[in-house]
C-alpha cells in the first residue's frame, strides 16, 4: 500500500465515524476520539488497537488528527536532495520530528512527535471534515 492509498483509506474511515457522531458537539467528538474510547468502539480505525498498543507513548493520546496536517508527502517524490529523492517532510519542522535517510530516498520520521495528538492542538485546528484539515498534506 502506498502512503497515498493509506491516506485515502484512513480519511474514509474517519469520515464514516463522523457520520455517526452528528449529534455530538465538537468537544464531544474530540473526547470520542481519545485512544481508550477508540480502542473500545472503533477497533478497525487503527491496526495498533487490536494489539493494545499506542503509536506514541503518551498520556491522553487522541487519534482525531492522525496523519497530521503538517505532514507533506508525494509518493512520486518532491525534489532531489543531496542525491536522494525527498518523499516527505514536516511543514513546521517540528523539533520532535526527524528524517529517515535511506539509500535512495528521504522520509519524514514522525515516530517521536506528539504534536497532532494533543487535544489543545486538535481544538485549534478542529473541523469535522478531516480531508479539509489535511488538504495541504497531498499538495506537494
Ligand atoms: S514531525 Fe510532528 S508536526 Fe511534523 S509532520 Fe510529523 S507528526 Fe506532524
Amino acid at each position: 500500500m502506498t502512503y497515498r492509498e493509506w491516506f485515502e483509506t484512513h480519511g474514509q474511515k474517519h469520515a464514516a465515524i463522523m457520520t455517526k457522531l452528528t449529534h455530538l458537539s465538537d468537544e464531544e467528538v474530540i473526547v470520542y476520539f481519545r485512544y481508550e474510547n477508540m480502542v473500545q468502539h472503533e477497533p478497525d480505525f487503527c491496526p495498533l488497537y487490536a494489539q493494545n498498543k499506542k503509536c506514541h507513548d503518551m498520556e491522553n493520546l487522541n487519534c482525531y488528527l492522525c496523519a497530521c496536517p503538517n505532514f507533506r508527502f508525494n509518493d512520486a517524490g518532491i525534489e532531489q536532495k543531496e542525491g536522494k529523492l525527498l518523499k516527505s517532510f514536516c511543514a513546521i519542522d517540528s523539533k520532535e520530528g526527524a528524517q529517515f535517510v535511506g539509500e535512495d530516498a528521504i522520509h519524514q520520521n514522525c515516530s517521536g512527535c506528539t504534536v497532532p495528538h494533543h487535544e489543545a492542538y486538535i481544538r485549534k485546528h478542529f473541523k469535522r471534515d478531516w480531508f479539509d484539515i489535511m488538504k495541504k498534506v497531498t499538495t506537494v
